[in-house]
């Protein structure tokens, strides 16, 4: 069996309702918003993994981050996607601290390898249209105590990822 699989964080009612209404308040939000449950944050992309989960389920219950809080806070477009997001202007050390821990363990049992440079953000809308980088009128708060691992099924009907499994952000 083989299913294409990625870590990711997924905002709570309150807080898609906010990314919604900040998707809005952008003036040249055109584009192709998700299906409000696929709203998400990717922390570590790892593709098609064949075989038995138990390894990447090990590595993910070994992680030790504390909860925390980002703000997000700027919108960016990457023009070769026509991807518009929102993203934090500061990055939360525990938030870099997840995603290394992360690469660390699935590194070592060889699941990635050279994973490019995070960068944090949740995108709104695909197909969209260049916007300039300012912020929405009103930041998304966004207060994070767990962490997900999702399975992407872009062959069928919205919404394309399902959580499989999810742990708590904890200190021992
Ligand atoms: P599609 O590829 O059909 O446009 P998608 O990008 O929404 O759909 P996936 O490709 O399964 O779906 O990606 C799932 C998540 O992982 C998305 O947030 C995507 O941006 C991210 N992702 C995909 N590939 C990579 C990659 N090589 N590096 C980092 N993140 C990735
Ligand atoms: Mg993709």
């Amino acid at each position: 069996m083989s299913r294409r699989l990625f870590f990711g964080l997924k905002p709570d009612e309150k807080v898609r309702n906010a990314l919604d209404r900040a998707a809005r308040s952008q003036p040249d939000f055109k584009g192709r918003p998700p299906h409000p449950e696929d709203l998400h944050m990717t922390l570590l992309f790892l593709g098609q993994v064949e075989g038995r989960l138990d390894p990447v389920l090990e590595v993910a219950s070994r992680v030790q981050v504390p909860p925390f809080s980002m703000t997000l806070d700027r919108f960016g477009f990457w023009p070769r996607s026509g991807i518009l997001f929102l993203r934090p202007s500061v990055t939360p050390e525990p938030l870099f601290q997840l995603v290394r821990s992360l690469e660390k363990g699935l590194e070592a049992c060889g699941f990635i390898s050279d994973q490019q440079e995070y960068k944090p953000h949740v995108t709104l809308s695909r197909k969209s249209q260049p916007v300039a980088a300012e912020g929405p009128g009103k930041p998304v708060e966004w207060n994070l105590d767990r962490f997900c691992l999702y399975v992407s099924q872009p062959a069928q009907d919205p919404p394309y990822y399902r959580i499989i499994n999810h742990w708590p952000l904890a200190l021992p």
